[in-house]
């Protein structure tokens, strides 16, 4: 990233940095990890927040302690949604002030989308985020019509910045491709090359790293790279730990979870949450636990029996501040605090590598201890008569690595 780009986008999000992201399930989590320490005892340092407005309508003091620890953050527009009637049965989303009163159509740019757009720069304005976000809908195929839809869109945004009742802010633009976007050869960032936008925060419309294909990963990373070449800053949304893989390629900032498992499906949001086999609903409520030689979330049940095992333990028990002397049960007891630092740790690492060939090296060789090791545990599950965990992601991820990387040494001279 050059040093222009930097400065353009402010404090926001600095290069590797630990950018959250926060959803209304999640928020009080955050907010209690953020309360002020004891001292001595120093709190999680964040790039960034990205926060989604259903959280920020009920102005939360969470916004209160972002700002006292001068962690600058941004509002995700939730605006995706208004695409399909969807919407009108979720409750947080359809009082959101800004909320159409029919669906959107993201092939057309009218007076209804107009009001949505300045309605939602308005409800940002109000709460004073470090950026502005543009409050696009879905690029679910890339026809003509919905391109031009998605420009007209962003350039009407950009002509609301600094008007009355939107003070002048930066501004991230915002794309929500869908994954024949993201493997077809039309480019949605040709669309905003003509304005200066801080970045381009990306959020495909299904992305699920772990189950994904490669020919799907290795698309959505070349799409993103074409974005940052076309100049853009690209904030990645929510690819998970390939996110760390997505870094060694200079796509130097994406969003994570409270978790670490993120996935994101359009789709799924709009249909109502039902409850599994033992009457729970999913949501803010699972409590995945990061292990950081793994590359993988967990479910707690079965980070409970990988780190249980005393096998195992030595290989995958986390050495870093509070784990290392609350014993391996700290991490499960307390799995947001660890991936925190966790993820802190992984992206400093990264950032210490100072060219890309040597983050690829990096995160190859994470990938290759990673695999090794799920190898281990599994057969240990397997003496055990526990059913294998699913890894495979690892060796795509490898893969896609290994496929991007010829493609870098490639256009390199
Ligand atoms: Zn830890």
């Amino acid at each position: 990233m050059s040093v222009s780009m930097s400065n353009m986008f402010g404090s926001f999000g600095e290069s590797l940095s630990f950018l959250l992201h926060v959803t209304q399930h999640e928020g009080r989590s955050v907010e209690q990890l953020l309360a002020p320490r004891r001292l001595g005892e120093d709190g999680p340092s964040l790039g960034g927040a990205v926060v989604q407005a259903s959280y920020v309508q009920r102005d939360p003091p969470l916004l209160l302690r972002l700002a006292d620890g001068h962690i600058p953050w941004v509002i995700e527009p939730q605006s995706v949604r208004f695409a399909s009637a969807g919407y009108l049965g979720v409750e947080s989303i359809a009082r959101l002030p800004y909320a159409p009163p029919t669906a959107l159509d993201p092939a057309r740019f009218g007076d209804e989308h107009r009001r949505m757009v300045r309605s939602a720069l308005e409800f940002q304005a109000r709460h004073e985020p470090a950026l502005y976000m543009v409050p696009s809908l879905p690029v679910a195929r890339a026809s003509a019509r919905v391109l031009k839809a998605f420009r007209a869109l962003h350039e009407y945004a950009a002509t609301l910045n600094g008007s009355e009742g939107i003070p002048h802010r930066p501004m991230l633009a915002t794309a929500y491709p869908g994954t024949a976007v993201l493997k077809g050869r039309f480019s949605v960032f040709d669309r905003l090359a003509d304005r200066s936008w801080a970045g381009v925060y990306v959020q495909p419309l299904q992305l699920d790293t772990k189950r994904d294909g490669v020919e799907k990963l290795v698309a959505y990373a070349k799409f993103l790279q074409e974005g940052q070449s076309s100049g853009l800053r690209v904030i990645a949304g929510r690819p998970g730990a390939f996110g760390l893989v997505l870094g060694a390629f200079d796509i130097d900032l994406f969003d994570s979870g409270l978790g670490g498992g993120d996935s994101f499906s359009l789709s799924r949001l709009d249909r109502p949450r039902v409850p599994d086999e033992n009457g729970r609903l999913h949501g803010g409520r699972a409590r995945p636990v990061y292990l950081r030689p793994l590359m993988s979330a967990l479910r707690e049940a079965d980070a409970n029996a990988v780190l249980g095992t005393p096998a195992l333990r030595s290989q995958l028990a986390c050495d870093i501040a509070e784990c290392r002397f609350g014993g391996y049960r700290y991490a499960i007891e307390n799995p947001r605090p660890h991936f925190f630092h966790c993820r802190q740790a992984e992206l400093r690492a990264l950032k210490d590598q100072r060219t890309s060939s040597l983050r690829v090296q990096l995160v190859n060789g994470w990938l290759q201890d990673a695999i090794g090791t799920a190898r281990l545990v599994n057969r240990v599950r397997g003496e055990a008569g526990l059913t294998a965990i699913d890894f495979d992601y690892l060796d795509r991820w490898r893969g896609v690595l290994a496929r991007i990387a010829s493609l870098v040494a490639v256009r390199e001279p």
